[in-house]
């Protein structure tokens, strides 16, 4: 009955057919890219302006219930995840791009805009929008805020928060705030600039739903090169030099046997499949530097043995090797029905030690570990492969991730680069920040959430999880 009133009321609010509530209709919903732990929400909600997002979580607010809000749901560490129920508050019919303010270098877009349909709608004016996660075509910049993502270019442009100019958020009273640079502001700031705040907070300070975003000048030239080594180790060592060598491409991403190969299956680019790792680095700016800095590039590639050092030869060639790249996690389907994908980060000078780990890992628990990862930054991506319907693959592979998080710490770096915490990671938090850090964290929280009823269960240990809580579509471990 309760939830009866719920729908009507919900539905009162953005009409019918904005309200999902049918168990088969709830199923799409019970998790993101993260799948080992799944709970259905009480109902979902797609909002298509700010004023309903307001009136929901305001009945939220009355009915005491949790708001999970939700982008595309691409997130790969369980931030979207309703662990005790309450209403998903999903973004994606806020879809559209406001404005392009070409002469102001910046965009007006609703917090449900698609990543990439920003740059689309930029390039006409020479402009583009830096953070590019692989996910690009698909997640939403509310989540990108939410996560504080960053993606290949990185390295380069910085993340989300380097790109975020201010944003409008609903908080978890019902009250709309705007943090940071107006849309019709000036770049300076009256008071305290808590721009920062919510950015990463994982969904738990409120909802956004419009962000003003700063958009780059699409550089004059490009090169991109693909680097073809026999092991990770040469090009390790080669993603080091070039650093060293005060050169700081756009991108420098590597990739190793396995997920070469399985690319290379899926994509017909023509990577060698006997390679033992393959580099892209991509070099930017005006024609002269990036011809200079291209032949130093090539060098240093050799230097470390590289079999062969290839240069895209036309804008199309580049995109599909951005192709590939992008697209390589959905490569995976043809190794290993099931996987589950780690983000851990070392400082760059350990990643040839990182990876001699993740072999031994992978030997360990015998599970295969390609590597698809943001090199330059120190960022990597394990994927582990398992089948969760062989006995124990499912513990091996959680095991798996938690040797390679843990040898992570123990080097210096984090458990994560840019996934963020949400269920996956809990345990990790007390391993990775002091009590005082916890607690200053929580306190910044209680201040956007009193109630904390914003997201919950997630980031901080001590709440529910998942398999304690009788999902209904656990995994068979
Ligand atoms: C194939 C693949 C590749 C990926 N590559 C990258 C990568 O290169 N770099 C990277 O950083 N990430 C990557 N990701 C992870 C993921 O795409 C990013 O975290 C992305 O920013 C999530 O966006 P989303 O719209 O899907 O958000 P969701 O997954 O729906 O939500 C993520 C978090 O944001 C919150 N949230 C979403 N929308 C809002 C909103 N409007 N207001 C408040 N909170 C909100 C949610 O509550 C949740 O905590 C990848 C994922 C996949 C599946």
């Amino acid at each position: 009955m309760a939830q009866t009133n719920l729908i009507r009321e919900l539905q009162d609010i953005v009409g019918a057919e904005a309200v999902l509530s049918a168990e088969e209709e709830l199923l799409v919903y019970e998790c993101d890219a993260y799948t080992l732990e799944k709970n259905l929400p009480t109902a979902v909600v797609l909002p298509g302006t700010t004023d309903e997002v307001v009136a929901i979580v305001k009945l939220c607010n009355r009915l005491k219930l949790p708001i999970i809000p939700r982008g595309a749901g691409t997130s790969l560490s369980g931030t979207v995840l309703a662990v005790d129920g309450g209403v998903m508050i999903a973004l994606t019919r806020m879809n559209r791009v406001l404005n392009v303010d070409a002469r102001n270098r910046r965009a007006l877009v609703e917090a449900g805009c698609v990543n990439a349909w920003i740059t689309r709608d930029a390039a006409p004016h020479g402009l583009f929008f830096a953070p590019d996660p692989s996910s690009q075509s698909a997640c939403t910049i509310g989540g990108n805020v939410a996560t504080n993502s960053g993606g290949p270019h990185t390295l380069k442009n910085g993340v989300t928060t380097n790109h975020v100019l201010g944003y409008e958020m609903v908080l978890p009273d019902g009250t709309v705030e705007w943090l940071g640079t107006e849309p019709d502001g000036g770049e300076e700031i009256d008071g305290y600039d808590l721009r920062g705040a919510a950015i990463g907070c994982e969904g738990m300070f409120g909802v956004v739903t419009r962000v003003l975003v700063r958009l780059m000048k699409t550089p004059p030239a490009f090169k991109t090169f693909l680097g073809i080594f026999e092991s990770v180790d040469d090009a390790s060592q080669a993603v080091s030099d070039i650093i060293r060598a005060g050169i700081v491409p756009g991108a420098l991403e590597m990739m190793d046997q396995l997920i070469t190969q399985a690319v290379e299956e899926a994509y017909h680019f023509g990577f060698p499949l006997d390679a033992g790792a393959v580099l892209i680095v991509e070099l930017d700016g005006l024609r002269d530097g990036v011809e200079a800095q291209g032949k130093q590039v090539e060098k240093i590639c050799h230097q470390h043995n590289a079999r062969e050092v290839r240069v895209a030869k036309d804008d199309a060639e580049r995109a599909a090797i951005w192709k590939c790249r992008k697209r390589a996690f959905g490569a995976i389907g043809r190794l290993s029905p099931n996987y589950v994908t780690q983000d851990g980060v070392v400082p760059r000078s350990k990643l040839p030690e990182i990876m001699r780990f993740i072999r031994a890992t992978s030997e360990k628990h015998g599970l295969r570990i390609p590597n698809v990862f943001h090199a330059g930054d120190g960022n990597i991506h394990p994927l582990i492969l398992y089948d969760e319907r062989k006995p124990g693959e499912t513990k091996r592979a959680l095991a798996a991730g938690h040797d390679i998080l843990e040898k992570c710490i123990a080097l210096g770096g984090s458990v994560t680069g840019e996934h963020g915490i949400g269920a996956e990671k809990i345990d990790f938090m007390p391993k990775q920040f002091s009590t005082d850090d916890l607690d200053a964290m929580k306190m910044l929280r209680r201040a956007f959430d009193p109630a904390q009823r914003c997201n919950p269960h997630k980031m901080f240990p001590g709440g529910k999880r998942c398999a304690e809580f009788a999902p209904k579509k656990q995994v068979a471990a």
